[in-house]
């Protein structure tokens, strides 16, 4: 690995900017937080995107030369070549060329992934992933998503846009997703289906959650970490829910498994790390469905980079290491230009 690369990374989140200056040994050095509050309009979320990065900029203790690029790891669709998002639910983007104005800005080459597979990236270089060619990084939180590293390469797809696991069906006649699709995976290895399912059987009065101290059977309480914590401190109730949803994500895992043969798939996400039955019950589900040679190769892990890694990850695209390089396609005012 070149010595002393920097490059800024940032993750556009629904709630939260987060920016740093990622050095190429994957550490962040000093880091600016500001919130989202897309509710303000995309404009006003461009501005508080543009500060981050001139905040880093201004408080990093290197040389301007010595940064090679911003990466933005963003949620939704996106089209890397074009460093636009497509389409953003939790923002309430559609067709916004962030990266065109973060090049126009600062001069400095642009690149912009999907947040899971920015995410990917950070564990492949740093963490759970490193030294593998086949890895794959699967993220269960509000929805759930995946980054596919194969043969020592980012799947990314014709615009970007590979990856999307939690729109796998699992169920072709089962509900309608959000996405066009029927039973897709999202819709019952979710956050958001955790939760869900939890309050339709509260409100049934089929279920009583005994989880911390009864405070879970309310309203905002009913969230899929609070559940995950009930679980794992032994409520019935929330094992049943937990459990059931680690078996649709070792289905669909089962699938992902059949079509990369991964050394080893990485789990992240807050929904992930709140408990440890998930994970155990997905792996159950995929030793009993995948072709038995795959399964006895593949490992299991989980994350272990932290809540930086989308930003460490898309900075991380920019650096080369044991002779390799992310391919991905960078955004440049010099590409913007020619246009
Ligand atoms: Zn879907």
């Amino acid at each position: 690995m070149a010595r002393d690369e920097y490059a800024i990374g940032l993750d556009l989140g629904g709630t939260k900017i987060l920016a740093g200056l990622v050095h190429s040994s994957g550490k962040m050095l000093g880091q600016t937080l500001l919130p989202t509050a897309s509710q303000e309009g995309a404009e006003a979320v461009i501005d508080r995107v543009l500060a981050a990065i001139e905040g880093v900029l201004a408080t990093a203790q290197v040389e301007r030369r010595s940064v090679r690029g911003v990466g933005i790891a963003s949620a939704g669709v996106i089209d890397s070549a074009a460093a636009e998002v497509i389409f953003a639910g939790n923002l309430g983007w559609r067709n916004v060329p962030i990266g065109r104005l973060i090049a126009d800005r600062f001069g400095l080459p642009v690149r912009l992934m999907n947040d899971a597979n920015a995410a990917a990236v950070a564990e492949w270089m740093w963490g759970a992933g490193k030294g593998t060619q086949n890895m794959i990084y699967v993220t269960v939180s509000t929805g759930v998503g995946a980054g596919i590293i194969s043969g020592g390469q980012l799947v990314q797809g014709a615009e970007g846009g590979a990856g999307e696991f939690g729109h796998i069906s699992i169920d072709w006649n089962g509900p309608l997703c959000g996405c066009g699709n029927r039973g897709c995976l999202e819709l019952y290895a979710s956050g958001t289906a955790i939760e869900k399912l939890a309050r339709k059987q509260v409100e049934a009065g089929e279920l009583v959650l005994a989880g911390a101290g009864g405070a879970l059977t309310t309203g905002e309480a009913l969230t899929a970490k609070a559940i995950g914590e009930a679980a794992l401190a032994g409520d019935r109730a929330c094992i049943e829910i937990v459990e059931r949803a680690g078996f649709y994500l070792g289905v669909g895992t089962t699938s992902l498994i059949h079509l990369f043969n991964p050394e080893v798939i990485v789990f992240g996400g807050g929904v992930m790390n709140a408990s440890s039955i998930l994970l155990a019950e997905a792996e159950k589900s995929v030793r009993e469905r995948c072709i038995p040679s795959m399964a006895n190769q593949v490992k299991f892990a989980l994350q272990q980079v932290g809540v930086e890694a989308g930003a460490v990850g898309a900075a991380g695209s920019f650096f080369s290491w044991d002779g390799q390089e992310a391919n991905l396609p960078i955004f440049s005012r010099k590409l913007y230009c020619k246009d």
